[in-house]
């Protein structure tokens, strides 16, 4: 096989740097991870077989593309930065069934993007060290088309993951941890230290794992849900009734036996919530409201 560089030695990544007139690019979150063995913990987490269908975001200058592929994964990987995607291409030309994309991953549509590369109804997975500076949007957009994967071997700064897994009550706890909980099952894997990137970040980072759940809302409830959480997580510290009677224009009795029906306490704070209470209200508000 062609002999290809080591994309975890930072010397062979500056060199490569070099070669191709690029600079890493602080405003595209472009840290790169110089460490075999965390790309290799990564890519075994998603327990990756010959011919499984992975997604990868931001695939850089390859740490994780080269395990993802030497696995024997079926790859698409989406970079917005044009050099590093051409760096990449010639990277992998051992490999050249894999798709790298020069595609902004904020901007694409799932369930379409899957379609058109993978069979209808094979398990795709989504395995990513993704940029900080587009984590939150990125996973708000991932929930909004309905976490269209098997499983999600995701790495994120750590105060992001631990967004995304916390309980109600904890000091993180918000629209993003409902959200997360609602679309999917999550747990924290690992840290990861900053000094196995270049340019080092200031921050620690985080591996999660990420299932789909069984939903319980309709597509129509669950844009209801979106605008419950949303709204009540903009005043966090005032009770689920005041929330209520600023959301949805019903009277104060009205929405108390909501509230009840629901199970709920008017007096409690939406932090304390779980993310199956707000589906229940959702529901219950939903169907009074249509
Ligand atoms: N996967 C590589 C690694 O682990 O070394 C690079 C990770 S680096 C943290 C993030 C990568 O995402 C960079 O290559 C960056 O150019 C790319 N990126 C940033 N914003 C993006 C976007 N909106 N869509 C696709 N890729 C993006």
């Amino acid at each position: 096989m062609t002999c290809i560089p080591d994309v975890t030695s930072p010397r062979e990544v500056m060199v490569l740097f070099e070669r191709y007139g690029l600079q890493p690019r602080r405003q595209l979150g472009q840290n790169f991870l110089i460490d075999a063995n965390i790309a290799r913990k990564i890519t075994a987490a998603a327990e990756i077989k010959p011919g499984d269908a992975v997604v990868e975001v931001g695939p850089g200058v390859g740490a994780l593309t080269v395990k993802l592929v030497s696995s024997g994964a079926d790859l698409v990987a989406l970079e917005i930065d044009r050099g590093l995607a051409g760096l990449l291409g010639d990277i992998l030309q051992p490999w050249p069934e894999i798709r790298i994309l020069h595609q902004d991953a904020l901007k694409v549509n799932w369930p379409e993007l899957i379609n058109s590369h993978f069979a209808a109804g094979r398990p795709v997975k989504l395995v990513s060290n993704l940029p900080y500076v587009i984590s939150g949007p990125f996973m708000y957009a991932l929930f909004k088309a309905g976490f269209p994967f098997h499983l999600a071997i995701l790495m994120f700064q750590k105060e992001v993951a631990r967004r995304l897994v916390a309980n109600p009550g904890d000091r993180d706890y918000g629209g993003l941890s409902v959200l997360s909980s609602y679309y999917t099952t999550g747990k924290v894997l690992f840290d990861v230290s900053n000094n196995v990137f270049w340019p080092r970040p200031k921050v620690g980072s985080a591996v999660l794992k990420l299932q789909p759940r069984q939903r319980m809302l309709t597509s129509a409830e669950e844009q209801h849900l979106w605008y419950l959480v949303q709204g009540v997580f903009q005043q966090r510290r005032k009770t689920m009734l005041n929330n209520m009677i600023r959301l949805f224009p019903r009277s104060r009795d009205k929405l108390v036996g909501l509230l009840e029906e629901a199970s709920i306490d008017p007096a409690i704070r939406p932090e304390q919530l779980t993310a199956d209470q707000f589906a229940k209200l959702t529901r219950i508000t939903y169907n009074y409201h249509n």
